[in-house]
């Protein structure tokens, strides 16, 4: 029986420099998730622990170091699902989190609800104890930068929002997203990172998590495109290559996403120069890490 995780850390641009702190965040993160799977940890707090870690790292698009919107605050968004039950939390637009995708499995677990977006999210973090922070914490200078840079009349392009698909040795497989959204995006505008079948889906036979323009991976529904091409009895590798594909026939901009079986083989695909992911399983020595997709897996 084999244990899986794959986690990344989105599309953006990553000059030489740069290079080696996106693939050490990733494996920071997959070591994180690892950790706990190989001490017979849940999928959900494997995924959820990877994810954490990427949040707090302020070179990603998620938590601290999150992209500032039109009126230069952040707002985040992010989603967890049990692909064993079909179980899923969301929210959107939440401020003053310090780790949103803890909020969303808070949400998952109490049972009932599946997305909660901004203040009423935030006052569910509140009653459950999740930790709240300033809001200002979670902005750095680089950010304040980054906004002041860009032009005010666009939403910016795809960034580093993260994500993680996990598979633990009874077979159950977890995924999440977490994201700051597009630089200037408007305020209240929520991207497909929180929307299970968009930027996120799991189920029995695998999961995938997305990143790019919100817009357009919202209108090809890209996550459950995703599963729908494993469910025919692919590759995950393919199922990544052909979603993508299609997404570039069929409408503008980027997106990459990552894509985990039950039987724990990969597949990743990225329309965009590059998508920083990192992966391990149980019948590898080591972690890799990777800035941009060398070769296909299939
Ligand atoms: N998909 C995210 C959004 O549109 C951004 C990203 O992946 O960089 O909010």
């Amino acid at each position: 029986v084999i244990s899986a995780i794959i986690v990344h850390g989105g599309l953006a641009k990553v000059p030489p420099e740069k290079s080696d702190g996106y693939r050490q965040g990733c494996l920071a993160a997959v070591r994180a998730g690892w950790e706990l799977l190989s001490k017979g940890g849940s999928v959900l707090d494997a995924a959820e622990a990877a994810v954490r870690l990427l949040e707090d790292d302020s070179l990603f698009n998620a938590g601290r170091g999150a992209s500032l919107n039109a009126d230069g605050e952040v707002e985040l968004d992010a989603a967890i699902m049990d692909g064993a039950t079909l179980r899923a939390g969301a929210v959107a637009a939440i401020r003053g989190v310090r780790h949103p995708i803890s909020v969303a499995r808070k949400l998952m677990e109490s049972g009932k609800t599946v997305m909660l977006v901004a203040d009423g999210a935030r006052r569910f973090a509140l009653e459950q104890n999740v930790e709240l922070c300033e809001s200002d914490w979670l902005i750095t200078d680089e950010q304040k930068q980054e906004w002041a840079n860009a032009s005010r009349a666009v939403q910016g392009s795809s960034k580093d929002t993260v994500g993680c698909v996990a598979l633990d040795s009874d077979g159950r497989i977890a995924a999440a997203t977490s994201t700051g959204g597009l630089l200037r995006k408007l305020p209240g505008r929520v991207g497909d990172s929180p929307l299970i079948g968009c930027g996120l889906y799991a189920d029995s036979l695998g999961g995938t998590s997305l990143t790019g323009d919100g817009e357009s991976i919202i209108r090809m529904a890209l996550a459950s495109r995703i599963l729908a091409l494993l469910h025919t009895g692919v590759h995950p590798d393919s199922a990544a290559d052909a979603a993508i594909q299609q997404f570039g026939e069929k409408v503008p901009g980027e997106a990459g996403c990552i894509v985990l079986d039950s039987r724990g083989r990969f597949g990743f695909a990225h329309r965009s120069q590059n998508m920083a992911y990192a992966y391990l399983n149980s019948e590898m020595p080591a972690a890799l890490a990777f800035t941009r997709k060398e070769a296909p897996l299939a």
